[in-house]
């Protein structure tokens, strides 16, 4: 029996006239997760995405296992199409569930009906499939509240569809949905959650990496692409830029007192990475920053920062704790990449005394010992980009 995906919309379903295009990016979306997987129809009707393997070798787990991965998706679960009628709903049972029902002690069986027109109401289905499950296995016995096995009935417009119990999708809105931002990626733990959250919110997710060879080395930017390759399986496609950051760094060091190292040199990155963003129509920047965590961090620190942006700045960390950020890490996938140690180029000329509480004007006349302009447009024209897909 060919079993088929059931996606259950989430908010989606709560946005009236637009709904329309948030479905369409959501089946974009999904087209191309699925497509190294062979042939799949997709069909949306009645808040479901149905999702139906064409082909005999289309891999369905790897597609389950995928979707669970999409934005917009609250609810899924592995499913078999029927007749609507008891008797073809009965077979079908025997056929998925006959092994489990067979081992198990109690049962139940749960309907729903969509189809109001089905000539049984969702509670007099179930005791008709309930009494045909029990004649043929009559060592079961119907337990409602603690049943071992529960078999999923729902009537649909298409059809009747028999499956187990639903998982939690990744929930969210479409990536896609919600413009377009450029994610400050470190090879940390905290920039790879903060640009997987704001692709939650639907957010189309470019990344930008400041590099400092000879400091930095080859092997720590392969780590922040393989980040990228691995938040991908949330983000999807990403541009991937790599800013070439070593000549700035090391006149900052060289002009600027080193009590304010950090926060001009994320004055500076703030500022090419606007540059980059408005050359690229990106609307916003993403940073991975938790408000107190280190010391460029605090609130008088990114009043600092902010200072130069001329674009909204999302930072969705900045109210979690840092074992919250790393639990989402390990729920996406990151956490062992982002822990191999690797250098960055925020840790090649720290401090020793970072200031806490900067005022502006003092930051302000800390980095006017040089004028970096000519050094900013240098590091923006020698940006690199490349596209970075998941593998998987
Ligand atoms: P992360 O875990 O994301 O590295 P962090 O707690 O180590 O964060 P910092 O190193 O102070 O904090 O960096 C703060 C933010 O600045 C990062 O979350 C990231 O958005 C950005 N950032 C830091 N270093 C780089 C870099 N080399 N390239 C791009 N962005 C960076
Ligand atoms: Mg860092």
């Amino acid at each position: 029996m060919k079993e088929i995906i059931l996606c259950k919309y989430g908010e989606i379903v709560l946005k009236g006239l637009n709904r329309g295009g948030f479905e369409n990016e959501l089946m974009r979306n999904v087209r191309r997760r699925l497509k190294p997987l062979g042939e799949f129809d997709l069909r949306s009707a009645q808040s479901t995405l149905y999702v139906t393997p064409l082909d005999e070798n289309a891999d369905v787990d790897e597609a389950y296992s995928r979707l669970k991965k999409v934005y917009g998706i609250a609810k899924l679960c592995k499913a078999v199409g029927t007749e609507k009628t008891p008797e073809a709903i009965f077979d079908a049972i025997c056929e998925r569930s006959g092994e489990a029902l067979r081992s198990a002690k109690s049962f139940k069986v749960a309907c729903k009906r969509s189809d109001k027109s089905f000539y049984l109401t969702s509670p007099e289905l179930a005791a008709q499939l309930g009494g045909m499950i029990l004649e043929k296995f009559p060592h079961l016995t119907v337990d409602l509240y603690g049943p071992e096995v529960t078999v999923f009935c729902e009537i649909r417009d298409g059809g009747a569809y028999i499956h187990d119990t639903a998982e939690d999708g990744a929930g969210g809105i479409p990536v896609g949905t919600s413009g377009q931002a450029l994610l400050l990626l470190s090879g940390g733990i905290d920039s790879p959650v903060a640009g997987v959250m704001m692709a939650k919110r639907g957010v189309s997710i470019s990344a930008i990496h400041f590099e400092a060879p000879p400091y930095t080395s080859e092997r720590a930017l392969m780590k922040v692409e393989r980040l990228a390759e691995k938040m991908s399986e949330y983000c999807g496609r990403i541009n991937f830029y790599t800013v070439p950051f070593t000549k700035i760094q090391e006149e900052i060091k060289r002009s600027c007192p080193e009590d304010y190292f950090t926060l001009i040199m994320r004055r500076l990155m703030m500022e090419i990475a606007q540059r980059i963003a408005e050359k690229n129509s990106l609307t916003a920047l993403i940073t991975g920053e938790s408000l107190g965590q280190v010391a460029s961090q605090t609130m008088a620190a990114m009043v600092t920062t902010d200072a130069v942006c001329r674009m909204p700045v999302f930072r969705p960390c900045i109210g979690l704790d840092k074992k919250e950020i790393i639990d989402i890490s390990y729920k996406i996938g990151t956490f062992e990449i982002s822990i191999e140690p690797y250098e960055d180029c925020c840790t090649v000329f720290t401090p020793r005394h970072p200031k806490t509480r900067p005022t502006l004007s003092e930051v302000e006349r800390a980095q006017s010992r040089f004028d970096f302009e000519e050094l900013i447009r240098e590091a923006v024209d020698g940006t690199r980009v490349k596209e970075i897909k998941s593998l998987k």
